[in-house]
């Protein structure tokens, strides 16, 4: 710690028309900081502090009520994240050319190629300081975070999930083998996300998935070995592995990180 200032520089720091000179001043702040004794020294300071929350209690007392809230706006505006819309729109949109495409060239399964990656878009804007015009204040909240990213992905799943069904119905394809990847492939996003950010961890799950598996598969008409029948156990495991693991990051999730 350093030394005591004396009882004058305490004066002359505490009166506003004193002028100190910029070292000192700052001298007197670090020391402050640490020394309780001096900061009770700091004639008034307390007396200050407390006229003025006495003063505040009473403005708000007398101001008006705060606004009650509707229930339904709360709600939208904890679920309904409007950014998130046209990713939403554009992912079912992929889905229904899927759909369409089997239908009339059934030799590749599309909807299953595809199931992996739906999601993707949609989370990668979830909690992205890019996407979010509100990102910085949410990112202030306590409610910020991985609970948050969870919520968000919720938002997305509920409407892509029955969509996938949907197609997976219509088309004939595995049920197990289109959600199962594509929960896989969330948990996958928000795992790695954790250590790289959201938005770069779909994006790199998404072309490693377009390039190792959707494009040779669409070349060669074959389905490929990680979606023939038999292999959604392993996307099970896969898919609470990496949820677990996404669980145990949830601190990363807390830092204002430059890459989310
Ligand atoms: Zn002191």
């Amino acid at each position: 710690m350093t030394t005591h200032p004396s009882a004058a520089v305490i004066a002359r720091y505490a009166d506003p028309g004193a002028d100190l000179d910029e070292v000192t001043m700052w001298s007197v702040e670090l020391h402050l900081e640490e020394c309780a004794e001096c900061r009770s020294r700091l004639t008034g300071g307390a007396d200050v502090l407390e006229r003025v929350a006495a003063a505040l209690d009473r403005e708000i007392a007398a101001g008006p009520a705060p606004a009650r809230r509707r229930r339904w706006s709360v709600a939208s505006n904890r679920w309904l994240v409007w950014h998130l819309v046209p990713w939403l729109v554009m992912s079912l949109a992929v889905l229904a050319c899927a759909v369409l495409l089997q239908a009339a060239q059934p030799l590749v399964p599309l909807v299953l190629l595809l199931a992996p990656v739906a999601p993707l878009p949609g989370v990668a804007i979830a909690w992205s300081r890019r996407h979010d015009p509100a990102w910085e204040l949410i990112a202030g909240t306590p409610a910020a975070g991985l609970a948050m990213l969870l919520r968000r992905t919720a938002a997305v799943l509920i409407v892509i999930v029955p969509s996938l069904a949907l197609a997976s119905s219509r088309t004939g394809v595995s049920l197990a083998l289109t959600l199962l990847p594509c929960l896989a492939f969330t948990a996958a996003t928000i795992a790695l996300g954790a250590f790289i950010g959201v938005h770069r961890a779909a994006a790199g799950l998404g072309i490693a998935w377009t390039l190792a598996v959707l494009v040779p598969a669409v070349i060669s008409t074959h389905v490929p070995l990680v979606l023939r029948p038999g292999s959604s156990g392993a996307w099970a495991l896969l898919t609470l592995a990496l949820a677990g693991l996404a669980a145990t990051r949830a601190a990363n999730y807390r830092r204002l990180s430059s890459h989310n």
